[in-house]
């Protein structure tokens, strides 16, 4: 399944016309290459290499009439789910500062939902042998305590996940018509791999768990996997590839997520900066720098 990377129009299509926009936007949205790397090109069992990926350009995003927050649904709720035990879990606090920052609206934590009990009945895994919670169970939980206004609410979770029987186990799931999703964290850390949790894996362990809430609560806005740079929203197949995604959204993916949130971009990127700089994500704070000195620019 041959991915062809787009070319320099394919690419201003992509992104629309920016025309109209103020200068700071226009800024924003310029698809610099000194800036935004381009798409790798898909090995074997990458993402591209197995999907055949829909282009979603900026158009066919605000054509798609997807949830935007409004007056009425503003918020975005995490609801951790069991245990999160400070030694080998992320932060539950700082993802919520990092998701404050990313999508600039109110972000706020529900009570923990313990796992235990009739409510989620776990398996164990056929292969591994480690205990897992059923999507379905916990989306149906989700949807019937949606707060009236919530933009969507997002379970996390240390516990490892499976969609139905025959499968081995799965990131994560959502509906976005329901506005619920869960995401587990578990298989980020090296120690499910029977790895061992080098020097500053904290750091790696949050960077993941940062990185699977921004690209999985950008799903909630209806923004698709990304094909035009490389960029928070590509596809991942697996752990390595996840990895070697960035933090951030390449112009295309922005324009559509500042479309729908109407945040102003440079005070995202500014607040951005210091939850990155805080957590230790050094590399994503440098950029978020060069990016800011750009759009001040006269
Ligand atoms: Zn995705
Ligand atoms: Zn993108």
């Amino acid at each position: 399944m041959g991915f062809t990377r787009p070319d320099e129009k394919a690419i201003h299509d992509a992104v629309g016309d920016l025309s109209q926009l103020p200068v700071q936007l226009q800024r924003a949205f310029t698809p610099d290459r000194e800036i935004f790397a381009p798409i790798p090109t898909p090995s074997a069992g990458d993402w591209l290499a197995i999907h055949k990926e829909q282009d979603q350009t900026f158009e066919k995003f605000k054509a798609s009439r997807s949830n935007r927050p409004d007056a009425t649904r503003h918020v975005i709720y995490l609801q951790p789910l069991g245990e999160f035990a400070a030694e080998h879990s992320p932060s539950i606090e700082k993802l919520r500062e990092f998701a404050a920052a990313f999508f600039a609206m109110d972000v706020k934590l529900l009570p923990p939902a313990p796992t235990d009990g009739a409510k989620f009945p776990t398996r164990r895994n056929p292969l591994t042998g480690n205990t897992q919670i059923l999507t379905g169970d916990v989306l149906n939980f989700l949807k019937s305590a949606l707060p009236p206004d919530a933009f969507c609410v997002l379970a996390i979770t240390m516990e490892d996940l499976y969609p139905e029987a025959s499968w081995n186990f799965v990131f994560g799931q959502a509906s976005l018509s329901d506005r619920v999703g869960v995401y587990s964290f578990a298989r980020y850390d090296p120690a499910f791999y029977g790895q061992s949790r080098a020097p500053g894996y904290e750091t790696l362990l949050l960077r993941r768990s940062c990185k699977v809430l921004a690209h999985e609560t950008s799903h909630m806005f209806g923004l698709t996997h990304c094909t035009f740079f490389n960029c928070l929203m590509n596809g991942s197949n697996h752990l390595a590839e996840s990895d070697r995604r960035p933090l951030h959204l390449c112009p295309v993916c922005l324009r559509k997520l500042q479309w729908s949130i109407e945040f102003d971009v440079l005070a995202r990127y500014t607040a951005l900066e210091q939850i990155n700089r805080g957590a230790g994500f050094n590399d994503e704070a440098d950029w978020l720098k060069v990016r800011i000195q750009k759009l001040r620019q006269e």
